[in-house]
């Protein structure tokens, strides 16, 4: 890997000789005038924006200065500029992630064990995880979601054991250059009585976040929320989070029992719901909570395959979509999950719709694609940055090829995004701008060496856990 790494670094001065480099470039480590990513118009792809004032193109062209996305036409001249060939692909916006356990990725695959089911098993390791452990969790997780397409992603960092668990994933966050939300947690094995550490919260908001520009990454909490912590301390967290104008996420109704709480009625009556408090799952919302929800403007993340991988059982997806409510969806975690496949979380959140409503058109495959791209980034509050090919907005660009064994003959593009493609057809990731997959290789990151710790690490987690 090394030397294929080398070779895509050395095609970066070739890139740059050529106006026109069909199929291959190496631009991810070229400069624009100004110092920051390079102009380029990605050339001939079928666009699909997600923005309906923009629409679809069957063979249009996205044109990309500082890091902004100037123009979405059909043909776009723009003399002196590169040009990168994009034909025999889709050409859309990046994946939007609501929600995602980066720093429990080395874990990757150990659902339950002999200590028992996921959170049994998870506990000892939670307990014996390091800083040094988070970071590379966190990278492993944003290499995975560069891999497959996703550009935004809300990291839910829930063991954070001291403040510098809370700086090591931040760092590693910001390093990736993704875009994403730091969701600011607390220890897997906190009590339910005990508050997260607010004061170190209020910390990380000043030192990283107090300016108007903190980069691509904004900051919000985790919490356990009413289903798993007591009153009087998730309704401090949320006083705490709300005084400091930071948005709330928290896992609600995941199963029968919580859901059995009737939690979603106490925080709607109490104005504890709104556009800046995410629920996870919500897997057993019944209509009437649905209602609630969606009157309140929090935003939903539904995780179809690991709310079916631990039992929480099937979600009322086509019901969230009735209710109205504002839904995005996520990978959740490795652990559990598997690995990192937008694809396939669009694939299962369509077709349990329709199986559990045993109506085909319960959901369509472009209202799954939204909740994947433009949705999530309104539950994010972030559609103005990103979410879909809009003039203005921020240049969050994949492009998936459409001319693969498994994607070809195309047929609908709905189809072929939502029940044909894989991570593996992503052929092109850019960021804020920044090219991070080329001709479906990493850029910026040694998946090798990366891949190499992630091994080591876990391995040693594992043997300090017992
Ligand atoms: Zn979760």
């Amino acid at each position: 890997m090394t030397a294929r790494r080398r070779d895509v670094l050395l095609s970066a001065g070739a890139f740059l000789a050529a106006a026109t480099l069909p199929g291959r470039a190496g631009s991810a480590q070229a400069t624009g005038a100004a110092g920051g990513p390079p102009e380029v118009v990605l050339s001939g792809g079928f666009v699909v924006s997600m923005d309906p004032s923009v629409g679809d193109l069957e063979r249009g062209d996205v044109h990309v200065r500082d890091g902004a996305i100037v123009r979405v036409a059909a043909a776009i001249a723009a003399p002196g500029v590169v040009r990168r060939d994009m034909s025999g692909c889709v050409v859309m916006p990046g994946f939007v992630d609501t929600h995602w356990h980066m720093w429990n990725s080395l874990a990757r695959g150990l659902p339950q064990s002999r200590l028992g089911p996921f959170g049994k098993t998870m506990a000892p390791l939670a307990r014996a995880w390091t800083p040094e452990a988070s970071a590379l969790g966190v990278r492993l997780a944003a290499a995975e979601a560069i891999h497959a397409g996703i550009t935004t992603v809300h990291n839910w960092a829930h063991n954070v054991k001291g403040p510098d668990f809370a700086e090591a994933e931040r760092e590693a966050l910001a390093a990736s250059g993704l875009r994403g939300r730091f969701a600011y947690g607390y220890p897997q094995a906190l009590g339910e009585d005990a508050a997260m550490d607010l004061s170190d919260l209020e910390r990380m908001r000043d030192r990283h976040f107090a300016r108007e520009s903190a980069g691509l990454l904004s900051l919000g909490i985790c919490a356990r929320g009413p289903d798993r912590s007591a009153a009087s301390v998730w309704r401090r967290e949320w006083e705490a989070a709300r005084s400091l104008g930071l948005p709330i996420t928290a896992h609600v109704a995941s199963d029968r029992a919580a859901a059995a709480m009737g939690n979603i009625v106490v925080m709607h009556r109490d104005g504890l719901l709104g556009p800046d408090v995410q629920l996870v799952h919500a897997t057993h919302a019944s209509r009437d909570d649905l209602r609630l929800v969606a009157e309140s403007g929090s935003p939903i993340s539904i995780s179809p395959w690991t709310e079916l991988e631990v039992g929480y059982g099937r979600p009322a997806i086509a019901d969230m979509a009735d209710a109205g409510v504002e839904m995005g969806l996520s990978v959740d975690n490795m652990v559990l999950a598997g690995h990192a496949d937008m694809f396939g979380v669009m694939r299962i959140t369509a077709d349990l719709a329709r199986g559990l409503r045993e109506d085909q058109g319960a959901l369509t495959d472009r209202r799954v694609l939204e909740w994947a791209t433009i949705g999530g980034a309104r539950g994010l509050g972030i559609a103005q940055t990103t979410g879909s090919l809009t003039p203005g907005k921020r240049a969050d660009v994949i492009a998936v090829r459409r001319d693969a064994i498994n994607t070809a003959p195309a047929g609908t593009v709905d189809f072929m995004l939502t029940h044909a493609a894989q991570p593996a057809n992503v052929d092109f990731v850019m960021v804020d701008g920044v090219v991070h997959k080329e001709n479906g290789r990493h850029t910026r990151v040694d998946v090798e060496a990366l891949l190499a710790q992630a091994q080591e690490s876990i391995a040693r987690l594992r043997q300090k856990a017992g």
